[in-house]
């Protein structure tokens, strides 16, 4: 099943790196509480198809070659799903790891895709605006001419480095080399609105770690064995990163009645006891530079890492991995840690985490509400029709002969606003945001049950992967095999 092909002769050098040996040793671990076949749990570990290439685009008065990647690591469904990275960092382990890690978030939240990653090895920040569109066309030429793109094939994402603006040169070359292919803007998601995007993408994954966490504290049982009161409400909240994540989290979090009492950037960490306006500090940040001098604040840190010791009962990393390590788990006061950004708490962390009485919510569930609602955007994309389109007139006309004939039996007459709450037909958002929380909330639920029903299981994360290992291992025993 491993496919390996190499764009030109060139050979080339990926860095010594174990993320994806790490992603495996979880699915290992997990997979012992599971009853699958050795055979088949090494299918579903692998990456089926792992695509490195190099090609020119024109600097200056040369050429530059650029080395880049695309994964697949599973077709058990399709088509496959994932980001395109722009980073120097990055490299062919890391776009494994990153693709299988995409496999079992697709499984967790039920969104059915296999798991793919991208890879493109370049520092935006040194590149002109013409010569990222270049670098991009040209990266998903080079998917078109080796089928690894398509709306039933494999569908790119932005991810670190790269945004809506890439998603549409994507889009459009996409597009160009497939004329009159009917779904051709299915293959792609997080494109802008009005490149047939979808509402409510942008600040997906950020609504998702607030409906994760919210739903996490309002077990009553869960949080007893931790010492906390159940109820979002009043729950003391510090977030890392004021980035995509970790302002939308802290965001919607404080709008569920949390007080975010410390927010922590690069630059340092500040704090206020009875709690800081999210909207206040992240206005004061786009002025100034840095969330530090922020007038609100009653103490502030000039490291990132102080402000996660800081007193809370929740702590949301939103910026970047190994945040949480063995060095400092032990001074984390926040009884449950949601882990809005990819791999912000390592594995000895996590044990020491979990000893001291806490609780993690994983990122391969606690984050994936970006990839939900790139669902919903193929999903509208294939369809044609934006969400709501055609429902929402009928409805609000339903509603109103209700409403209607409720005042007419009752002689209660509502005010105009009681009405026209009532009434109104669900917009797209509305109807992307219901099926996120939807989404989050049951995934949830079977990631617990999972946890609370097998006393050997010992971590949220351990939980999430035997349920994603089951789902992915019954889509591959009903395929079979061929020939
Ligand atoms: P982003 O670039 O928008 O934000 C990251 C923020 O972290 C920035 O504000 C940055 O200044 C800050 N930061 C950098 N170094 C820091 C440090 N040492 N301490 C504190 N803050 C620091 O990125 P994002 O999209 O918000 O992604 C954050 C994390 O979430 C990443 O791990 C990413 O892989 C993960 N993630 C993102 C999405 C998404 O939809 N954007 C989806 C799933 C996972």
């Amino acid at each position: 099943m491993e496919l390996q092909i190499t764009a030109n002769n060139k050979s080339i050098v990926s860095e010594e790196t174990h993320f994806f040996g790490d992603v495996c040793k979880n699915f290992d671990y997990a997979a012992q509480f599971t009853k699958h076949d050795a055979g088949l749990l090494d299918q579903i570990k692998s990456c089926n198809s792992v695509y490195r290439f190099r090609f020119p685009i024109r600097k200056g008065n040369g050429f530059e070659v650029i080395d880049a990647w695309r994964v697949e690591h599973s077709q058990h469904q399709s088509p496959t799903k994932g980001g395109i990275r722009y980073s120097e960092m990055v490299n062919e382990d890391e776009v494994m790891a990153l693709a299988a890690l995409m496999t079992y978030k697709c499984a967790i939240v039920n969104v059915p895709f296999g798991g793919a990653k991208g890879g493109i090895k370049i520092n935006p920040k040194n590149y002109t605006v013409q010569e990222l569109e270049n670098i991009t066309r040209r990266y998903t030429v080079e998917l078109i001419k080796k089928n690894f793109i398509g709306p039933s094939i494999d569908v790119p994402a932005p991810d670190y480095g790269s945004g809506e603006r890439e998603m549409s040169w994507i889009a459009d070359t996409y597009a160009t080399m497939n004329p009159g292919q009917l779904d051709s803007m299915g293959a792609v998601t997080g494109k802008p609105i009005a490149l047939h995007g979808i509402a409510g993408r942008r600040e997906a994954t950020g609504r998702g770690v607030a409906f994760a966490v919210r739903e996490c504290v309002n077990v009553a049982e869960d949080m007893k064995k931790i010492g906390l009161t159940p109820g979002i409400a009043g729950k003391r909240v510090i977030v890392q990163g004021l980035g995509n994540v970790g302002y939308h989290s802290a965001k919607f979090l404080q709008e569920y009645g949390a007080i975010i009492v410390g927010l922590c950037e690069f630059e340092g960490a500040i704090y206020n006891a009875d709690g800081l306006d999210v909207e206040a500090v992240f206005q004061h940040r786009k002025t100034t530079g840095s969330i530090l001098g922020y007038a609100g604040a009653k103490q502030e840190f000039k490291h990132s890492l102080e402000g996660l010791e800081q007193d809370c009962d929740i702590l949301v990393p939103a910026a970047l991995e190994n945040q949480i390590t063995a060095a400092n788990a032990k001074k984390i006061k926040a009884k449950v840690i949601a882990e809005g950004a990819n791999g912000p708490v390592s594995p000895e962390a996590e044990a020491i985490i979990y000893q001291n009485g806490g609780i993690i919510i994983p990122d391969m569930y606690c984050n994936a509400g970006g990839v939900t609602v790139s669902y919903f955007e193929w999903l509208k994309n294939l369809s044609h029709v934006a969400f709501g389109r055609m429902n929402r007139r009928f409805e609000e006309t339903a509603n109103t002969n209700l409403v209607n004939m409720v005042e007419g039996i009752t002689g209660v007459a509502l005010t105009p606003l009681q009405r026209s709450t009532i009434v109104k037909g669900a917009s797209e958002l509305e109807l992307v945001n219901s099926g996120l929380e939807d989404t989050m909330i049951r995934s949830y639920h079977e990631i617990r049950e999972t946890y609370v029903h097998n006393e050997k299981i010992d971590t949220l994360r351990t939980a999430a992967f035997v349920g994603a290992i089951n789902k992915i291992a019954v889509s591959y025993q009903n395929l079979g095999v061929w020939p």
